[in-house]
């Protein structure tokens, strides 16, 4: 079954033929390190794990570089601000982050190349685009002159008239075009730097993901994905370093974008206070049900992100769970099948809400004639997405780290109550309660808020 995916180079659905059958090789542009990541973050490394797992199903061999980018100017801001290296930080962030990925099941990149691990690479790529004539150096900086690439803007759409008449704001003077991009830039004692033949200083833009794809996946890679609000300028800076320090060789044959999630039908951001991190979620929500979610819609298309629908994602595994808990003495033997349909859903490019759909369907074949094969055809089905693969009971009964939400839900509307009866007693009673479950609350005018105290 052919495998076709969405090319936002080409604008086009093609059917995914790798360059070499034997070695399939993808690359995601990682998380900076400085910070606990937000749930829009996570879709990308959640859609794209169903995708490694339906190519390794396709392919012998796949390899997949996830990065972890560990030197960047928000974490020295935030090394500034906390006063502490920047190593306690990226350390702190990148533990973090594999442990949020690992809840969310996401299988382990086989590559996780360290943007500091690599900075020989980048020097000498840097070193390269200079004496081809693509990059020149000015005042410490090292820019990429894009002048010299005529493609630039093609994965993005932009034509180059458009981008100097937006870079033209500030211009710094080192500049020879408003659009030449820094590859390399100085740093001030006080800032992390290594020497380089410019100097004491530290990587530009995106610099490192071309460095680091070619040194572990090759000049020319099949696949590079990443977040839609990545296409420009990073995947763009990408694909002119890249293509212009490999005499002209194609660096991505496919790019893979996955949309934006919003919250309520709103952007997330820290200034409308909606931004909700994966750290955060995972304390109240069974984690199967964000990746769920994570799944429910297109990975093209935005994702509208609500309590509502993780309600509801819930209720479903719920319902899928006790499928399997009534067949719990229903013995499946051997290797897992992969129904045909749900792998039908995720090659027509990653169709994971009619794989859902599907899965539904195994669900309901399976409760109506409980045998070995149904049950089967639900496990493999699920295994394809990432789901359904832990004990029923384990479903049903999380984890004593778990905050039951629902549980905070009806304590706090029983604590409305005591209030306007005015039972302070109670009311109080309650609040201790949820305190021994790691809730704190806060009454403000728009009612209470609570979130988790432990851990
Ligand atoms: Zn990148």
């Amino acid at each position: 079954m052919p495998i076709t995916l969405y090319n936002s180079l080409t604008r086009r659905t093609d059917t995914f033929v790798p360059l070499d059958p034997q070695r399939v090789t993808m690359y995601l542009c990682g998380p900076t390190v400085y910070n606990y990541v937000h749930i829009g973050n996570a879709r990308g490394p959640v859609v794209f794990d169903v995708l490694v797992r339906l190519l390794r199903r396709h392919y012998p061999h796949v390899v997949y570089a996830r990065n972890i980018t560990d030197v960047d100017d928000k974490i020295n801001a935030a090394a500034l601000a906390q006063g502490t290296p920047i190593g306690t930080i990226t350390d702190r962030f990148t533990a973090a982050y594999r442990e949020d990925m690992e809840a969310l099941g996401i299988a382990p990149p086989d590559i996780e190349p360290h943007a500091t691990a690599h900075i020989g690479e980048i020097i000498a790529m840097i070193e390269t685009l200079i004496a081809n004539g693509h990059a020149y150096a000015a005042e410490g900086h090292v820019l990429f002159d894009v002048g010299t690439y005529a493609a630039y803007g093609q994965l993005s759409g932009r034509d180059t008239d458009e981008l100097i008449a937006g870079a033209r704001v500030e211009v710094a003077p080192y500049k020879k075009n408003p659009t030449d991009f820094v590859l390399w830039k100085p740093s001030t004692p006080e800032l992390p730097g290594w020497d380089s033949p410019w100097g004491r200083g530290r990587p530009g833009w995106h610099i490192e993901c071309s460095a680091m794809s070619a040194a572990h996946l090759g000049t020319t890679i099949d696949i590079h994905a990443g977040g839609v609000d990545l296409t420009f300028p990073p995947h763009e800076n990408e694909i002119a370093q890249s293509t212009c320090a490999h005499g002209g060789e194609v660096f991505a044959r496919w790019w893979l974008h996955n949309g934006m999630l919003t919250f309520d039908g709103r952007k997330m951001s820290k200034s409308l206070g909606n931004v909700l991190l994966v750290h955060e979620l995972l304390k109240r929500h069974p984690p199967e049900a964000l990746r769920l979610l994570l799944l429910r819609g297109h990975y093209r298309q935005p994702l509208d992100w609500s309590d509502a629908a993780l309600t509801q994602a819930v209720s479903t595994l719920d319902g899928w769970y006790r499928v399997l808990r009534d067949l719990a003495d229903v013995r499946v033997e051997g290797e897992l099948p992969v129904p045909v349909r749900v792998e039908a859903a995720l090659c027509d490019d990653l169709n994971t809400p009619q794989a859902l759909a599907e899965l539904a369907l195994l669900a309901d074949a399976a409760r109506q004639n409980g045998s070995a094969d149904a049950k089967a055809a639900l496990l493999g089905g699920g295994a394809l997405l990432g789901l359904l693969q832990q004990e029923p009971e384990a479903w049903f009964k999380p984890g004593d780290d778990v905050v039951d939400a629902a549980r905070v839900e009806a304590l706090l509307e029983e604590r409305r109550s005591a209030r306007a009866a005015r039972d302070f007693a109670r009311a109080d009673a309650i609040r201790n309660e949820l305190a021994d479950m790691g809730v704190a609350i806060e009454d403000g005018a728009q009612g209470t808020r609570w979130s988790i105290s432990k851990g």
